[in-house]
């Protein structure tokens, strides 16, 4: 039987790293998923100057302040990405891969997608198109799959595919030049629209078409509505009220990811609200 965390973090940005060090605090069973390097919005932001208590700081600096947090308090970051989570009543399944976890109460600090959906992408969502490729290869022995990555991760994504699959295309959507299994197709170019009847057919590039039986989209952030299904969002934010609530009962939601101003203190803020929210809703739920 799985193990049942009290609460599941999802993200490793100021939201969730602040929502973890609350959880520690209130001694929950928690897990937190992100990456060791914490969010790229921590690391890449050139000058700080409205995070109290670091003036004049820079992205780095601030990012080794979280470390160091995090350290000394031996809270670890399970470095994996939770492809959906599902609402079972009483608590939450989350999967990852080929692994399935099982959470009371969930918070999503994932941040904001700034990856539009192509056009077809949302249509087909299911049908063809995929936000998992080593969870959906199975359904693709034998078949056509496009992958589009947007971040190195996904070439082990692709290799593992091109094990199943009888054609794999790989469409890079970053300048560092990809490294995948030498049976892998590699298109440099931009993805626009994926086609099909009932289940995907085509994915159309600006330079060209392909004939595809699945179209997987590996990006940094999935949106929220499409990780977890049921969850109310509005221009893409997930809608909570002032206890960090969303509309199902016992996911919570705090950061870039409830909406703006974007800032890492009203992320940091929130995630406390949130860990707060889920204690309280742990006690009342015992
Ligand atoms: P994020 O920092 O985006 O973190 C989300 C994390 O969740 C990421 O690590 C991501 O990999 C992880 N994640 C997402 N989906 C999953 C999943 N399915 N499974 C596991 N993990 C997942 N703000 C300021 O206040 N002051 C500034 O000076 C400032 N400068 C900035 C400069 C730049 C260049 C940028 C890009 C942003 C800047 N910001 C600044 C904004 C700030 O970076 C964001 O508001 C803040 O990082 C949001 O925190 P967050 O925790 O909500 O999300």
């Amino acid at each position: 039987m799985n193990m049942r965390y009290d609460i599941a973090i999802i993200g490793s940005g100021p939201a969730g790293l602040s929502a973890s060090i609350n959880a520690k605090i209130r001694n929950k069973n928690f897990i937190l998923f992100g990456s060791s390097e914490l969010s790229p919005k921590i690391s890449k932001a050139p000058k700080i100057n409205n995070y109290l208590g670091f003036p004049n700081s820079n992205g780095s600096e601030l990012k080794e302040h979280f470390k160091n947090h995090i350290n000394t308090m031996d809270i670890t970051i399970t470095e994996e990405k939770v492809n959906a989570i599902y609402s079972m009543g009483s608590y939450f399944a989350l999967m990852v891969n080929d692994k399935t976890y099982e959470a009371t109460t969930v918070i999503l600090a994932t941040g904001v997608e700034f990856t539009k959906p192509i056009k077809g992408e949302e249509e087909f969502l299911g049908k063809g198109v995929g936000y998992c490729a080593t969870c959906d290869a199975p359904l693709y022995r034998g078949k056509v799959v496009a992958i589009v990555g947007y971040n190195k991760e996904a070439e082990e994504e692709a290799n593992y595919v091109s094990e199943l699959a009888s054609k794999v295309y790989y469409i890079p959507m970053y300048k560092e030049e990809p490294n995948v299994n030498s049976n892998i197709s590699i298109l440099k170019d931009t993805p626009i629209e994926v086609q099909g009847d009932t289940l995907v057919s085509k994915l159309v590039l600006k330079e060209t078409t392909i004939d595809a039986d699945g179209v997987f989209m590996l990006k940094d952030s999935i949106s929220p509505a499409n990780l977890m299904p049921g969850l109310q969002v509005e221009d893409g934010h997930i809608i909570v009220d002032r206890t960090m609530s969303t509309n199902i009962k016992g996911c919570f939601a705090a950061g870039d990811i409830v909406g703006k101003p974007y800032q890492y203190i009203k992320s940091a803020g929130e995630g406390l609200i949130a860990t707060l929210s889920a204690v309280s809703y742990l006690d009342k739920n015992k």
